[in-house]
């Protein structure tokens, strides 16, 4: 197999085969879960409340208010990678969510042609489902193909 990667548009050289591609968005939890929208700065959760990295809940560009938290873009993504494996005939993508030594694996997978049943030589595809035994994050299904991560009722 001869594959091509590229990063941003821009052509990487990879060798001659290319099995796997990672892309670790959230190294060692790098990223702060929330940043305050008014000053930009990075937020933990304390019980007294959001603060900065200098334990400040005071917000310098909100006339001494409060931090004002909001999520920051993909922290809650710690990777996503693409395998191939030409033994299985398969191409696997992950995406880590949860715990990063894991991750939800979405796989298709050329069933052999001497294979029985109506699958044989045709295309496969494996994903994650509710009740999995050992799933990345437990999923609560919204309606066929669309889960909620977690457990729990889904509202309207
Ligand atoms: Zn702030």
């Amino acid at each position: 197999m001869f594959a091509i990667l590229t990063v941003n548009g821009e052509l990487v050289d990879a060798g001659e085969s290319v099995e796997s591609c990672h892309v670790d968005l959230n190294p060692e939890q790098a990223w702060p879960s929330h940043t305050c929208r008014s000053c930009g700065e990075g937020l933990t959760r304390e019980t007294a409340g959001w603060v900065d990295s200098n334990g400040d809940s005071r917000c310098p560009g909100n006339d001494d208010a409060d931090h004002d938290p909001e999520p920051t873009p993909l922290a809650w993504c710690n990777s996503a990678a693409i395998l191939t494996d030409e033994d299985d005939d398969a191409v696997t993508v992950t995406l880590s969510v949860g715990d990063p030594r894991g991750a939800f694996a979405f796989t298709v997978r050329r069933v052999p042609d001497d294979a029985h049943g109506p699958a044989a030589g045709r295309l496969i595809l494996h994903v994650p489902q509710p009740g999995d035994p050992y799933p990345h994050v437990a999923l609560t299904e919204v309606h066929p193909g669309t889960y909620l991560l977690g457990s729990g009722p889904v509202g309207d």
